[in-house]
């Protein structure tokens, strides 16, 4: 048994990241041991969270399990979490009270939790003590290790937790079951050492460490000639890119190694404001088949909020950098992530955010009002505002953000734009796709279609989406 320490998972040492390539193992015991059963993943959270469960889907399928989308016929439900809000606590316990419920019927069925929230003292001390039923706890550093985890469950009856706080290594060579045949999620770095003072995720993911280029290269050379159209890169802070290696390469010589493979079309998710420097911008702008859009955390549109948050910039300096992407990048798209109410937030600190909005009409934001994490500096900040005053801010701030969200999309109405048509629908007839501006369309087409990036002319608009026909194949 391993269990997760807050006090570790906070430290951060010079030791070089390791890269090993030959952990993944599947004891010889193990290799069947799915014949004929089924497993069944629930994922919460972000396209870490979703690329992380691609790789567990492989991994149990290679234990010779398969895929049920229908939880009432699982042999094995594991439930990838979230930790970034607090309410994804309820989330996840609410849930188990259904998969507890299946297991009084079929004890049998082996139930694993892991993800962000399986990195946490307290929950894990929490399903030690009152879910003793859970089979399985396993982190974020040792997804790799799932055969063994599930081995030693097996074979001795119990309760096995196995979760590291160590700052962490680079695995390659971990096998993954994509979720599409058209677009795919690469990871190009894990962990964050930002420490914004509200985040969860420096504790929970570890030490930044970067990918070695060779092999995010390799990667996407294979997507590539397995027919995919699209790669996001993933990190959580990506633009940070290559600091940890010990190599004179950085965020713009990846963009460009990557749009070099040939690739139709490259995102990057997610940028830090901090690490957005000229030359990225300039590879952004040389290479067409790098997509015209970037999420840009603002967060807080206050210098005093931005500095209680950790954020090491200003509004100003943000509002330049949101400006020279605009004014370089032909066509771009920029979206934002903004907290209302973080503590000690007073009406003209809120009053800046709107400000900022109002200046940069994002094209979407997400935005949440503040969730307290255990065991980060926010945690212990004077919360100064009632409830309904935080669902107020929010309610005011989600007016301007879906006001500037639907001109944005305006813009679009009448115009040819290309799509790549990822997936069916719910419009019945209809399959949905992106823009190269990550805009949303349903399109009516025929599945033929499918996999392919087609021109798509704009008929109607909505907030969130648009509606459109084929206007002819690229
Ligand atoms: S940069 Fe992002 S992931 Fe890292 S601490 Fe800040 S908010 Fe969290």
């Amino acid at each position: 048994m391993n269990l997760p320490s807050l006090k570790q998972a906070k430290i951060r040492g010079k030791e070089d990241i390791k890269i090993i390539d030959n952990d993944y193992v599947i004891p010889n015991s193990m290799k069947l041991i799915g014949k004929g059963k089924h497993y069944f993943i629930k994922t919460y959270g972000c396209q870490m969270n979703v690329h992380d469960s691609e790789n567990i889907k492989a991994i149990l399928e290679d234990m010779s399990y398969s895929e049920t989308l229908n939880m009432e016929d699982a042999d094995i439900i594991i439930l990838n979490t979230c930790a970034i809000r607090e309410n994804a606590h309820n989330k996840m316990f609410g849930f188990l009270g259904r998969v507890k419920h299946l297991k009084e019927s079929n004890p049998n069925i082996i139930c694993g939790i892991c993800g962000c929230m399986a990195q946490e003292e307290v929950i894990v001390d929490e399903l030690k003590s009152k879910y003793k039923w859970v089979d399985i706890v396993f982190g974020t550093h040792n997804i790799h290790k799932l055969p063994f985890i599930l081995k030693e469950s097996m074979e001795n009856k119990h309760q096995e937790i196995e979760v590291y706080s160590i700052e962490g290594d680079v695995y390659e060579n971990i096998p993954v079951k994509r979720d599409s045949k058209y677009k795919a999620w690469v990871n190009i770095m894990y962990g964050c050492d930002k420490f914004c003072t509200y985040c969860i995720v420096p504790y929970t993911r570890g030490k930044q460490r970067s990918r070695l280029p060779k092999d995010i290269i390799r990667e996407v050379e294979k997507l590539y000639k397995d027919g995919y159209k699209e790669v996001t890169l993933l990190g959580q802070n990506v633009n940070a890119y290559g600091k940890d290696l010990n190599i004179d390469y950085t965020m713009s010589d990846l963009l460009k190694d990557v749009a070099l493979t040939g690739i139709d079309r490259v995102r990057f998710i997610t940028s830090h404001p901090w690490d957005f420097n000229d030359k990225m911008i300039d590879t952004i702008c040389e290479y067409p088949n790098i997509m015209p859009y970037i999420h840009l955390p603002l967060q807080s549109g206050s210098d005093r909020i931005l500095k209680l948050m950790g954020r090491r910039y200003t509004k100003e300096e943000y509002i330049t950098l949101f400006n020279k992407l605009k004014s370089k990048i032909k066509n771009c798209a920029i979206t934002t992530d903004i907290i209302v109410a973080f503590p000690t937030e007073s009406e003209e600190d809120f009053n800046e955010t709107l400000d900022v909005v109002n200046t940069c009409k994002f094209d979407s934001a997400f935005t949440f009002i503040f969730s307290k994490r255990a065991g980060t500096p926010a945690a212990l900040m004077e919360d100064n505002l009632t409830e309904e005053e935080k669902n107020s801010r929010l309610y005011r701030l989600n007016e301007v953000v879906n006001k500037y969200a639907n001109l944005s999309n305006q813009r679009y109405l009448n115009k040819t734009v290309k799509v790549l048509l990822e997936d069916y629908s719910d419009k019945e007839g209809y399959l949905m796709g992106y823009t190269d501006t990550m805009k949303l369309v349903n399109v009516k087409a025929d599945k033929k279609y499918l996999g392919e990036i087609v021109d798509v002319k704009i008929t109607m608009i909505k907030t969130w989406s648009m509606d459109g026909i084929l206007s002819k194949k690229v």
